[in-house]
């Protein structure tokens, strides 16, 4: 029996993350044997948790990579029907691999993360990962500053690292309209 790919994206507070929950307690609704993950740079709120920013929760482990988290899996694999996985756009490219893998022996996998950085490109392994899907749910959020539909991640403040984690304040959901890649534009 072929397995399911499914991937839910959009920016930050497009309830990704609650998407993601609803699906998983429904699936343990149906009395399906559900395991999730989470790579460890996302600790907001919850070390052994997803959560959204709306706080529901679903129990989850961290992962530092796929790596571990395929040692985590698959020794109780047998026993899973549904994996869920949020903030998807941090795991290395072998997150690929894995959930074909994982495809290919009957699993549901149920993937969500941002599709793209705050700079707007493509997030990491989340492109390659919509292309191979079954169903992709794209999400808008609402925009700070005007409340049209938004699919932008804006990044407050000055910092151009890729990774600031955490800090609440730091990002804001934006329109195509409001969105400035750059923070230098006016
Ligand atoms: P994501 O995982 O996409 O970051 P979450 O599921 O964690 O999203 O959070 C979604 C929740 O965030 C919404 O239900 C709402 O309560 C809250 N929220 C805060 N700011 C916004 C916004 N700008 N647009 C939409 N929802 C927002
Ligand atoms: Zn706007």
């Amino acid at each position: 029996v072929p397995g399911r790919i499914e991937v839910v994206v959009g920016p930050m507070f497009s309830g990704k993350s609650e998407e993601l929950i609803r699906r998983l307690k429904r699936a343990r609704i149906a009395r399906q044997r559900v395991a999730c993950f989470k790579p460890d740079i996302d600790l907001r709120y919850h070390r052994t948790a997803i959560a959204s920013h709306s706080s529901q929760t679903y129990e989850a482990v961290t992962v530092a990579n796929v790596e571990r988290l395929r040692e985590e899996l698959y020794p109780q694999l047998d026993g899973v029907d549904v994996v869920g996985m949020d903030e998807v756009q941090w795991f290395d490219p072998s997150i690929v691999g894995l959930v074909l893998e994982l495809v290919h022996r009957g699993k549901r996998v149920v993937l969500a993360g941002l599709d793209t950085t705050f700079a707007g490109e493509p997030f990491g392994s989340i492109p390659q990962l919509m292309a191979i899907a079954d169903e992709v749910a794209k999400l808008s959020a609402v925009c700070m500053v005007c409340g049209a539909p938004a699919i932008h991640t804006q990044r407050l403040g000055m910092s151009r690292e890729l990774v600031v984690v955490g800090a609440a304040g730091m990002y804001e959901a934006r329109c195509r309209g409001c969105f400035r890649p750059f923070l230098d534009e006016p």
